[in-house]
């Protein structure tokens, strides 16, 4: 070990543990010292609103070591040394040191933001005074739901149709509660994809019995706090339409944790920490990965930011090659999952700019069985720009993805009018 040397990574999620655990394949000697807010052992994201919600004791004893990143037998092995539980004040680039909330500093040679993002709270009059108001980033919103669902409240509302309020509103069913989603755009998912697949899984999500309402935007929350009321709070949006909630979930996006960097004066754009291809800042020895870095991304010729746990576990090898010394570019193709009820979306490259799409609706499964499948069929849309393929859709078929990630990647040209047609086989050299 070269103890004089020392990365200290900022957040211990998927960015900075993955980075930290590349590090030490990558031979870094140093000491890695990985710091987080966040008093768990690091635990992945995306069940939090998927198993993890459905599955958490009633008691709120959350089954963490389930959904947790690496036992933490794992850190010891490596000389991982976590600090949990506490939070980074400041950075000083100059005399390469931070200072923690406690008081104390520490020092580094190398320093990776993985701060990741929080969730954005919107200025809705009455919001901060709601009862029972929950965001969902962390295992605790999970654990304080799951709480406040236990004491009789039953009805939830959830502010925000994109993936982490409909996959909320999916696993809030299975518990058997009622369910409304208000989304302010004329459809839900509008930020994230087409105008079929959100009439698609509008529909899916009303078979199930949620009430999924768009165009409301919420304006107001008024609370009951006598306790007077059966349901303490009223939701009113802009159309004058009222919504009585037990709880209420926001979920309508989030902030980039970038105060950090931008206070040491690294350089932010869109949001998002700027990085070069090697995930490195503005600053020699300071990279950001993750969630919080506005990157490069040569699939698409532009820079962009990411919320998806491939982004951060590419851009954590990338970054763990560059503080080792070694070359080091990163060229992921974007991908990202959503599991809602039984229907497992995949998403492979980015639809932004098409022009065109196929609907594909298999007549037959990937097994030769019949389509229905829990009555959701298998289906794949196909985003092009022009001949281009930009991006596709799975719903239900992996086939889809796979096959769709190899075309995106080989930049090959499609035969559109035989993939539209489900009784040519998902097979390569069909439709090229
Ligand atoms: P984060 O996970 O945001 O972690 C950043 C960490 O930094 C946090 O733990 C925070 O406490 C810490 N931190 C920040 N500032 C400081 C500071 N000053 N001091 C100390 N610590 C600090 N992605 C998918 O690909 N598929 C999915 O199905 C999916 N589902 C999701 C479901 C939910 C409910 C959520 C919330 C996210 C989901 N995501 C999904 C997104 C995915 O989880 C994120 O892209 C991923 O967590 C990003 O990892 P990250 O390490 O960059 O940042």
């Amino acid at each position: 070990m070269n103890q004089s040397h020392c990365c200290v990574i900022i957040g211990a999620s998927h960015a900075g543990v993955n980075l930290a655990f590349a590090l030490r394949k990558e031979g870094w000697q140093g000491s890695i010292k990985l710091i987080d807010a966040d008093p768990h052992l690091p635990y992945h994201r995306p069940p939090l609103s998927k198993g993890f919600l459905t599955e958490t004791p009633v008691d709120g004893r959350a089954p963490i070591e389930k959904i947790q990143l690496k036992p933490i037998a794992s850190y010891e092995k490596n000389d991982v040394e976590l600090m949990l539980g506490i939070r980074v004040e400041s950075i000083d680039a100059d005399a390469q040191q931070l200072t923690l909330t406690n008081g104390e500093t520490l020092s580094f040679t190398k320093l990776v933001l993985a701060t990741g993002a929080r969730p954005f709270m919107p200025p809705i009059d009455g919001l901060q005074d709601a009862k029972n108001l929950f965001p969902l980033r962390t295992a605790t919103d999970v654990i304080d739901i799951k709480t406040a669902l236990t004491n009789g409240n039953k009805n939830v509302v959830i502010i925000g149709g994109g993936y982490i309020g409909l996959e909320t509103a999916a696993s809030l069913r299975k518990l058997g509660h009622e369910v409304t989603v208000l989304e302010r755009e004329s459809r839900i998912l509008a930020r994230v994809t087409s105008p079929q697949l959100s009439a698609f899984f509008t529909e899916l999500h009303q078979q199930h019995g949620v009430e999924v309402l768009t165009d409301k935007d919420v304006v107001k929350i008024t609370t009951d706090d006598n306790g007077c009321n059966q349901i303490p709070n009223q939701i009113i949006c802009a159309d004058g339409s009222q919504f009585a909630a037990d709880i209420i979930i926001v979920g309508v996006g989030i902030r980039v944790n970038s105060e950090l960097a931008a206070a040491v004066g690294l350089n932010i754009e869109h949001g998002g920490i700027k990085v070069d291809s090697s995930a490195k800042t503005s600053f020699d020895n300071i990279y950001a990965i993750g969630d919080c870095s506005y990157h490069f991304n040569p699939h698409y010729q532009r820079f962009l930011r990411l919320e998806s746990v491939q982004n951060a576990v590419e851009q954590a090898k990338v970054a763990a090659k560059s503080i080792c010394g070694k070359d080091a570019e990163y060229d992921a193709l974007p991908w990202f999952w959503s599991d809602q009820y039984d229907v497992k979306l995949q998403m492979v490259g980015l639809g932004e700019g098409y022009d065109d799409v196929i609907v594909r609706v298999e007549a037959q499964d990937e097994g030769g069985d019949d389509i229905v499948l829990n009555n959701v069929s298998k289906r794949s849309l196909w985003y092009f720009k022009g001949e281009e393929l930009l991006a596709v859709d799975a719903v239900n078929s992996s086939k889809a993805y796979v096959l769709g990630t190899k075309f995106i990647k080989a930049k090959e040209t499609l035969n559109k009018q035989k993939l539209a047609d489900p009784s040519v086989e998902l097979k390569p050299l069909n439709f090229v």
